[in-house]
């Protein structure tokens, strides 16, 4: 499956450009992973299921690729949340372990393919403490009352994946209270902490800033120089910019050659995210929906525009997927191989939209296209079936039926239906059918 080119949006230029690897048939993949203090949020889904479809394409495309996605087991978040639900910010390490199994499960659910790696950043602090300390070598950083800081305008090229002017940043810089740093655009590779607390470094007691976390954890486990660096479009600035700061300013260019960034989910137009309160977990919209049906609805979307989130685009894709199970529910794809997916004149069309920097939504659009005629030709349902199992990750398994507790409410609702119908009053009967699906119960009706 070699034949085809793959082409990504890289954010470094903004254009659509041919993914060359460094080495052919080597990937080396970093994506920024969670902050583990609360369950994961439909933002996170979305990215971490574009990366998975990534990371598939990739190895259907026959590479060997070393993907590593971290967790940010150190962080004020988790301090804070320790505080609040443990009365001790230094039990941090347990609030990290009950979120990173759930994050884990979260993502079994989505059918997301476990990473190469998945580091902690408190397993990595050797790493980050051997690199602020070639930073401040360089004259990249400098060290204040036992933090330390980057000074950006050390890095000429600062900006460069975000497109800012250090001007436009200057002129926008929080006036803070922290009058440690020469210059308000700095930030923390290091910051200060009691005698005895954290880690022990040259510049005293202390824990690592977020940034320097992903460079030293890319660097360790891939390498200096990677092929692809992922994350949601909110990390471009400014911890993107950081890494490229903090990597680049040790090892040269290029720390990344290829940036890519999904988009939002959007709630009511207004972006989605735990810090404006408007946001559902993975786990909210699981309890109403088959996580297959979140995935897929996720990938009716193209990973690059933002998703405006709702429940009447989830019904939907729940009735599309249906379909798909409905069509593909008695084709055994087991024993195809890899190599007679080439075959497949679909999956070939399929192929060719996935490799146009992931358009998700114009594979399905080719598979809906093509439904009706499948049925007739079972070896390439066949295909089709296996294709979508390992490149887009859908299981096509029949969902579970949903159990719904019928209540009082839901009961007097029916009854009021039964009448309706029984009276030939359909205008009415539809509207309570609608009412009660929107509540989650689908009525089966029998003949009057
Ligand atoms: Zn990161």
């Amino acid at each position: 499956m070699t034949k085809n080119k793959l082409f990504l949006t890289n954010t470094l230029s903004r254009n659509k450009e041919e993914f060359k690897p460094q080495t052919p048939g080597k990937i080396l993949m970093y994506v920024c992973g969670v902050t583990p203090y609360d369950n994961a949020h439909i933002g996170h889904g979305r990215c971490y299921v574009t990366f998975d479809v990534l990371y598939r394409l990739l190895q259907f495309l026959g590479n060997d690729v070393a993907y590593a996605r971290n967790f940010t087991d150190i962080d004020d978040k988790l301090l804070n949340r320790a505080e609040k639900e443990l009365g001790d910010r230094l039990r941090y390490q347990e609030i990290a372990e009950k979120y990173i199994k759930s994050f884990t499960q979260d993502m079994h659910d989505l059918n997301c393919l476990t990473p190469t790696f998945q580091p902690r950043a408190t397993q990595t602090i050797d790493a980050m403490i051997d690199l602020i300390q070639r930073l401040i070598e360089k004259g990249h950083a400098y060290v204040v009352d036992g933090d330390v800081y980057y000074a950006v305008r050390s890095f000429p090229e600062y900006g460069k994946l975000s497109k800012r002017q250090l001007e436009d940043l200057q002129a926008g810089a929080r006036v803070e209270i922290n009058d440690k740093k020469r210059d308000p655009l700095d930030f923390a590779l290091w910051k200060t902490e009691p005698e005895g607390t954290f880690w022990k470094s040259p510049w005293g007691y202390g824990r690592p800033g977020w940034h320097i976390e992903c460079s030293a954890m890319a660097s360790t486990l891939l390498a200096p120089h990677i092929d692809l660096h992922g994350g949601g479009m909110d990390l471009i600035f400014p911890h993107h910019e950081n890494e490229i700061a903090q990597s680049e300013g040790v090892y040269g260019p290029n720390f990344a050659n290829y940036w890519l960034h999904n988009a939002f989910v959007r709630i009511n137009q207004e972006k989605m995210s735990k810090s404006l309160g408007n946001f559902f977990t993975i786990r909210d919209i699981f309890k109403e929906f088959d996580p297959m049906v979140v995935r897929f609805y996720y990938l009716n979307h193209n990973y690059n525009i933002p998703l405006d989130f709702s429940h009447d685009g989830l019904q939907a894709a729940e009735k599309s997927y249906k379909r798909l199970v409905r069509v593909f529910e008695d084709v055994n794809a087991d024993a195809i191989t890899n190599e007679q997916l080439q075959q497949s004149s679909i999956i070939e069309k399929m192929l060719s939209f996935l490799c146009d920097d992931l358009n998700t939504a114009g594979v399905f659009g080719v598979l809906f296209e093509n439904l009706d005629q499948l049925k007739a030709k079972p070896e390439e349902a066949a295909m089709v079936k296996r294709f979508l199992n390992i490149v887009l990750g859908l299981t096509l398994l029949p969902l579970k039926e949903k159990i719904v507790e019928i209540t009082p409410g839901i009961q007097a609702l029916i009854d009021q239906r039964e009448t309706a119908r029984v009276a030939k009053d359909w205008a009415m009967a539809d509207k309570i059918r609608d009412q009660l699906r929107a509540m989650g119960v689908e009525l089966q009706d029998k003949k009057l």
